[in-house]
């Protein structure tokens, strides 16, 4: 597959005061590169960069210097509305907390999503109860989310988040607020997204969710430290 994303350089300082920054990214001289329909998992201590090097993939955040490329797009130059427009039509994020809109039914949050990108009406229903029945959902469509597990809610946001089409899916600790079970389940939705063609980059300290990917990168003190492949066969038969 051809590579999707490249992060180049990157480095993200925060000040706190006058004289503390954090160096939360540093990737000096380091490159990261992502293919088409990976399934790439970042792991870390707490602290250690993860969801910082998520935002800035995922342009929700900014580098103080360096550049990420996704497809032929240079983030990283685009100005603050051309930036806002690539995210909504070309990434989706699901996050630890699913932040569903709590007067809208499970369908109707992932219309929302569809409406977003131009994809209105009956089509707009019709690929929304596809991608409820995709995440095993049919049966729940018509509910709130408070009618709703922990879990039901997480793969309604990842609905939400399929519902653009988009080129790359963010997700940051999706499985936190999970049983085990409830969580492999999650994760083996989002395999299952990769291997269908969309890349999915997933932020995880769970090591049992971690090897679903298809590559593991582990970050300390904001620089990436070691770089493992997943054997294919041995995730497919968990
Ligand atoms: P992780 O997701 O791996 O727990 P983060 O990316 O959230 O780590 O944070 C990396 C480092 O950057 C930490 O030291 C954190 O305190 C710091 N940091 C993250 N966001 C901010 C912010 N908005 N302002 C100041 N410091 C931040
Ligand atoms: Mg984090």
């Amino acid at each position: 597959m051809p590579i999707l994303i490249k992060a180049y350089d990157l480095l993200k300082e925060y000040r706190l005061s006058e004289n503390i920054i954090v160096r939360a990214i540093d990737f000096e001289q380091q490159k990261l590169e992502i293919k088409e329909s990976e399934f790439l998992v970042i792991m870390g201590p707490s602290g250690s960069g993860k969801t910082t090097l998520l935002n800035l993939l995922g342009g929700i955040d900014r580098p103080t210097r360096g550049e990420v490329f996704i497809g032929t797009t240079c983030l990283t130059k685009l100005s603050e509305r051309k930036l806002t427009r690539f995210r909504r039509h070309y990434l989706s994020y699901v996050f630890q907390f699913y932040s569903l809109i709590p007067t809208l039914t499970a369908i109707e949050n992932v219309m929302i999503a569809a409406n977003l990108v131009g994809i209105k009406g009956k089509k707009a229903f019709q690929e929304a109860k596809a991608f409820l029945q995709k995440v095993g959902l049919e049966e729940r469509m018509f509910n709130f989310p408070a009618q709703m597990s922990g879990g039901e809610q997480q793969r309604v946001a990842i609905a939400r988040a399929l519902a653009k089409h988009p080129q790359v899916i963010f997700v940051d600790e999706p499985t936190a607020q999970l049983d085990t079970k409830t969580g492999l389940e999650v994760v083996k939705i989002l395999r299952e997204i990769s291997q269908d063609g969309t890349t999915v980059i997933m932020v995880t300290h769970d090591e049992k969710m971690a090897h679903f990917g298809d590559r593991i990168i582990f970050l300390d003190s904001g620089k990436i430290v070691k770089s493992k492949s997943i054997e294919p066969l041995s995730a497919n038969m968990m």
